[in-house]
């Protein structure tokens, strides 16, 4: 009995395995964000990256309605790998966001690691993206939020 249930649970694992490449298909599609900055995957609240005009950056957090919801246990550090070297942008809070202590270093192109903690004891989860600020074509939100999928 015992060695069947092992099997079966392999099988479920191989099979939850076997489709998650597909689910990850539609990954270059982001959910629209209220601010126009890029939502973070994974999230929930779901959170939401926007680089503010002064290169400095704003998490906002907003609840399925996409209403905006304050910050609670929630803590973040952005990792730029600029090409002057690595920079690290640690937050805190402001108001219901978190927002940059610093600003992000100087040109785009570079990738961008955010560490996302939902609570401080959380393992971190970690996303990277290229920071690219000008306008897409299409959907008219900057690059590094495009939700359009290109
Ligand atoms: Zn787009």
């Amino acid at each position: 009995m015992k060695a069947k249930l092992r099997i079966l649970t392999l099988a479920v694992a191989l099979c939850a395995g076997l489709t998650l490449p597909g689910l990850a298909g539609g990954d270059h599609t982001h959910k629209a964000t209220p601010k126009g900055g890029r939502a973070l995957d994974k999230t929930s609240p779901l959170a939401e990256l926007v680089v503010e005009k002064d290169r400095s950056i704003t998490i906002n957090f907003y609840n399925p309605e996409m209403k905006p919801v304050a910050v609670t246990t929630q803590s973040v550090t952005v990792i730029a790998e600029g090409k002057g070297g690595k920079a690290i942008l640690e937050f805190e809070k402001k108001g219901d966001s978190l927002g940059s202590k610093t600003k992000l270093p100087e040109g785009e192109g570079y990738n961008l690691v955010v560490q996302f903690k939902q609570t401080p004891d959380a393992k971190p989860t970690n996303l990277r993206f290229k920071l690219q600020t000008n306008a897409c074509g299409e959907c008219k939100r900057a690059e590094y939020a495009c939700i359009c999928g290109h």
